[in-house]
């Protein structure tokens, strides 16, 4: 018997399938890191705004705005899944500066993953645009409880 797992926002336990969402990103000192957070229908929409910029291709840094030139950015990336519908992914370019003052948000109720995971890429991180760089998500088991 499993329990059913937490929001990552509220610290419900829905009798609902939560979203998943999954945070990857590489601080400048080239610490990698990787975050599952979890939102129940009612905190979903906390985060639904960043996921709908993540797949916008937006080149402007989800805090404040301006535009974010490579390098002295942090991409950080999303792959979400929400019930019933196919997964997406994305990512939002921040200043490095900017993700400093918001890195907590991601941090928040999330279990991070193991970052021997595939797919962290040689080399510059590639745009949205080569999603099998992905795959290695595929192999995560996302059935709650
Ligand atoms: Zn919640
Ligand atoms: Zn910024």
């Amino acid at each position: 018997m499993q329990r059913r797992n937490k929001c990552s926002l509220c610290s419900e336990r829905p009798d609902h399938r939560m979203a998943s969402v999954y945070w990857r990103w590489v601080w400048p000192s080239g610490d990698r890191r990787g975050y599952r957070q979890l939102f129940d229908r009612e905190c979903f929409s906390t985060i639904a705004p960043r996921l709908t910029l993540a797949a916008s291709d937006s080149e402007l840094c989800p805090s404040c705005n301006e535009p974010v030139q490579y390098p002295g950015n942090i991409d950080v990336w999303a792959t979400w899944f929400i019930p019933g519908q196919d997964r997406k992914e994305g990512a939002l370019r921040y200043h490095v500066g900017c993700f400093e003052q918001v890195a907590d948000f991601y941090l928040q109720g999330a279990f991070r993953l193991a970052d021997h995971l595939e797919g962290w890429g040689e080399g510059p991180l590639a745009p949205a645009s080569q999603p099998q760089r992905w795959g290695s998500w595929d192999s995560v088991d996302l059935t709650p409880g």
